[in-house]
């Protein structure tokens, strides 16, 4: 690990100036991420800047009818806990509660579990080629092991997986991240802007400018909120990354699907909703057919390397399985 200034930062206006917009400096919440990256050699920030002591808002949930407002600085663990997270989005529940270990997200930060980076073994092995570690190095993952791999939202420079599980949940629920700082902020971006496919520039992950610093996360109330959950699938039980993953949310109305929402984690190089499928189910009778053609349509673009086809029919029956579950929940 590289030697690093570290600062600590007691409001908002301390944390900004501190970055002087540089591409070297990171803000530090819990660090998860982080540091593992650190000590691998992947990320190397000349400064640190510790934002966990920044005013008390920032690590607070708030409700109403309208909506959830989740401060970035809020524990996994402790969104994971509260009471209307758990009875009223369950797919954000979900989401937390199957992901890392509880260990883990007692130390996460919402904020920084949505910019976390992949775990593509090419990405975290600095003896690899890698384009998003070293931009135009190559991809090792390209005729590597790739059994983990995307198989939707690729290019031919990167095919690295998005890792999270949260962000389903929030893109899928059209959530919004606000932000400060940077050349952007102040702004709110949808959440589906926020992430950047990989295409010619895997490096650049998101659409924040250096020095931008997410605030809080906004997550409008509707009708298919507390109908929602997150099905996530993966080599064992416990502590381990998607290999196929769908966040659902479904509004009824008299038996018929009013509005679907279906996002898929695990198999895309970013969160990835499945405008498609939803398409398909809107207006219908939802059954096992019906849920299947749906599966087909969120998959019809997917494109496989050499050891990942399976995350195809496995993607496919997570989204049945989560749209049939969701369907018959009680409310
Ligand atoms: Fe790097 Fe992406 Fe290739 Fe993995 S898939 S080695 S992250 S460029």
């Amino acid at each position: 690990m590289q030697n690093f200034e570290y600062q600590r930062a007691d409001n908002i206006e301390a944390a900004l100036s501190a970055t002087h917009g540089s591409p070297t400096a990171r803000f530090i919440g819990g660090g998860t991420n982080l540091t593992d990256y650190m000590a691998l050699g992947v990320m190397r920030p000349e400064l640190l800047i510790d934002i966990n002591h920044l005013p008390p808002q920032y690590a607070q949930i708030e409700s109403d009818e309208r909506r959830l407002r989740l401060g970035a600085l809020v524990r996994m663990g402790q969104a994971e806990d509260d009471a209307v997270v758990r009875s009223r989005y369950p797919v954000i529940r979900d989401a937390l509660a199957l992901a890392a270990s509880r260990q883990v997200r007692n130390m996460a930060t919402l904020g920084g579990n949505i910019l976390q980076r992949t775990r593509c073994e090419y990405f975290r092995g600095t003896g690899f080629a890698c384009n998003k570690r070293t931009p135009g190095s190559g991809c090792a993952a390209l005729g590597g092991i790739d059994r983990a791999h995307a198989v939707l939202g690729t290019s031919e420079n990167c095919i690295a997986a998005y890792a999270g599980d949260f962000a389903q949940a929030l893109i899928a629920l059209d959530a919004t991240v606000a932000t400060v700082g940077g050349q952007g902020g102040p702004r709110s971006i949808p959440f589906g802007q926020l992430h950047r496919l990989p295409q010619d520039a895997p490096q650049l992950e998101t659409t924040l400018s250096a020095g931008e610093l997410i605030t809080h996360i906004e997550v409008p109330a509707g009708p298919w909120t507390a109908r929602s959950r997150y099905l996530k699938v993966r080599d064992r039980d416990s502590y381990q990354f998607a290999l196929a993953s769908a966040a659902v949310a479904l509004h009824l109305e008299d038996g018929m699907v009013r509005e679907a929402r279906i996002a898929l984690g695990g198999v895309a190089t970013v969160p990835w909703r499945a405008r498609e499928a939803e398409a398909l189910l809107s207006g219908k009778r939802l059954d096992e057919a019906l849920a299947q053609r749906a599966a087909e349509a969120a998959f019809a673009g997917a494109r496989v390397g050499r050891h990942n086809a399976f995350k195809v029919p496995l993607g496919k029956r997570t989204v049945v399985r989560a749209l049939l579950e969701v369907h018959t929940m009680s409310v």
